[in-house]
């Protein structure tokens, strides 16, 4: 039996729900991008965690509030105008995959917020032209950590597809076990990917389409890429500045996203689709976090070529619009070679709380990493304790000390750090101050998932909802939640997350 088959009926009455625009990017381009797909519904239906604070934030709080939001955001019931599927196509693991598209989600529209036009999507509910062999469906484990993750890098200050809502059902879906079927609702300005474009050069070989995806891209996101000599390759340049922002971002903040494949690149240079994401725990630059990625491609410390890699892959689905002058696209590349490495080098000297910039900064930083990786001391953790390290004559600094093997290899270091920090005057109190403000306390670690999930499949959603509002503000001290900043207990070595979900 399969989804289908079981499924309640829609409702029949379309349910008004946000005030929708008429007009979203997806839909009035329409066909080729984008065609009318409903959702299945689902039985027995009911909420695990609804993100007030967001619903707030895009004017929806008394809608999400009420139980009228609960039909549409579980599938149940459609907008007045339908709700959308959009094609588009990837490179998979480095390897052309061909036509992928929204194959499990769907558009439910576009609302005027503070911030501009976001998009509301749902994901796992249910089949769309695009599904291929999949059932259309999303399971309870994996959108609980897409819900958490989505919050927690938007706590974080990381740019993000945020998540409204997760809705619960007891319909059975089959992955490697049997599991239990759920859906979010993510929220973005635009949940364009570098596959969409992909899609439209190499699949359907239409250059026409492809120009008006990226005139409309332009337009929506990129106005100034509209007024340079070459706007495509203005385009190509500015996705390329914004993703190398990201990747500084994902890797001072220890994130390591697990499928960095073409079609789970955002166009807006979001962090997207979460699946089997991870945190570093034991400092590894070579930590993979997905266990169905063998050769390790999507390593920790290769994720910021693997951005550049997917640009390359970006590039070459604009091309057409550049007069396939590989030069032009190529100079618009060039900005990762001087985005990432300054983007990186600010980022390190904010961690260690260098308030000025000084030769030497990017050796400090790095043979601090080379020891925590030698002795595989805890990323979170020690730079959230070095902010307590003193300056003052003869202070043994043991809670960031006790962290690595070789004390004497860290006490070199340390009175480096020392000196460097005497060079700049820096105040003990102040420096503490800065660096907890970018050296998170509280991070997503796989085992903190994977106790909301335990709790949520006996129907207790009460962790889902603690663990959303720790995460907020993962860079306060929260005395009551200490426990959530330790050392992960020792069988979270043991938790496999696959691409499965
Ligand atoms: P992902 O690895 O989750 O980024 O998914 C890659 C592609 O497979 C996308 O086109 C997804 O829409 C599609 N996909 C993943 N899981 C399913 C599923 N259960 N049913 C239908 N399509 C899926
Ligand atoms: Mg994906």
């Amino acid at each position: 039996m399969n989804a289908r088959d079981i499924a309640a009926p829609l409702a029949d009455t379309p349910v008004d729900g946000p005030a929708w625009r008429p007009h979203g990017l997806l839909r009035r381009l329409g066909a080729p991008f984008a065609v009318a797909q409903p959702p299945q519904a689902l039985p027995g239906v009911h909420w695990i965690a609804r993100n007030h604070g967001l619903a707030a934030e895009l004017g929806l709080g008394a809608w999400l509030a009420g139980e009228d939001a609960l039909p549409l955001l579980a599938g149940n019931a459609q907008p007045p105008h339908g709700t959308l599927a959009s094609a588009y196509s990837g490179h998979q693991f480095g390897v052309w995959a061909g036509q992928l598209g929204d194959g499990r989600a769907l558009l439910l529209g576009e609302v005027d917020t503070p911030q501009g036009p976001m998009e509301l999507q749902l994901k796992g509910s249910g089949l769309t032209p695009y599904s291929r062999m999949g059932d259309g469906r999303a399971v309870l484990r994996s959108s609980i950590r897409e819900y958490l993750c989505s919050e927690a890098m938007h706590g974080l200050g990381l740019p993000t597809t945020r998540a409204l809502a997760l809705v619960g059902s007891p319909q059975a879906v089959r992955r490697e076990t049997v599991e239990t079927a759920a859906v979010v609702t993510r929220v973005a300005p635009s949940f364009l990917r570098f596959g969409h474009f992909e899609h439209f050069t190499h699949t359907a070989q239409d250059t026409a389409a492809l120009r008006t995806l990226a005139d409309a891209t332009i337009a929506a996101f990129y106005p100034e890429a509209r007024d340079a000599a070459e706007p495509y390759a203005a385009l190509l340049e500015a996705v390329t500045r914004r993703t190398a922002a990201l990747l500084a971002q994902w890797q001072a903040v220890g994130f390591c996203h697990g499928v960095m494949n073409t079609d789970n690149m955002s166009i807006l240079g979001l962090t997207i689709d979460y699946g089997p994401f991870g945190f570093l725990d034991a400092f590894d630059p070579g930590h993979v976090c997905n266990h169905s990625d063998h050769q390790g491609r999507y390593a920790w410390a290769r994720q910021p070529n693997v951005a550049l890699w997917n640009l390359h892959a970006l590039a070459q689905a604009l091309l057409p619009l550049m007069g396939d002058d590989t030069e032009t696209a190529l100079a618009a590349l060039q900005a990762y070679h001087t985005a990432y490495p300054e983007a990186m080098l600010a980022a390190w000297r904010a961690k260690l709380g260098l308030a000025a910039t000084r030769e030497g900064d990017r050796e400090l930083a790095d043979d601090l990493l080379k020891l925590m990786a030698q002795d595989r001391a805890d990323f979170s953790i020690t730079l959230r304790r070095l902010a307590g390290f003193s300056t003052a004559p003869r202070a043994d600094n043991a809670p960031v000390r006790d962290l690595f093997i070789d004390r004497p290899a860290f006490d070199a270091w340390a009175a480096r750090y020392a000196e460097r920090l005497a060079a700049e005057h820096s105040v003990d109190a102040e420096r503490a101050a800065r660096m907890n403000a970018v050296n998170p306390k509280y991070v997503l670690r796989n085992h903190l998932a994977e106790g909301a999930i335990a709790r949520a499949r006996e129907g207790d959603f009460s962790e889902v909802q603690r663990l959303h509002a720790l995460l907020q503000r993962p860079y306060d001290e929260q005395p009551a939640n200490e426990a959530d900043a330790g050392f992960p207990p020792d069988w979270a070595a043991q938790l496999e997350i696959s691409c499965s979900s």
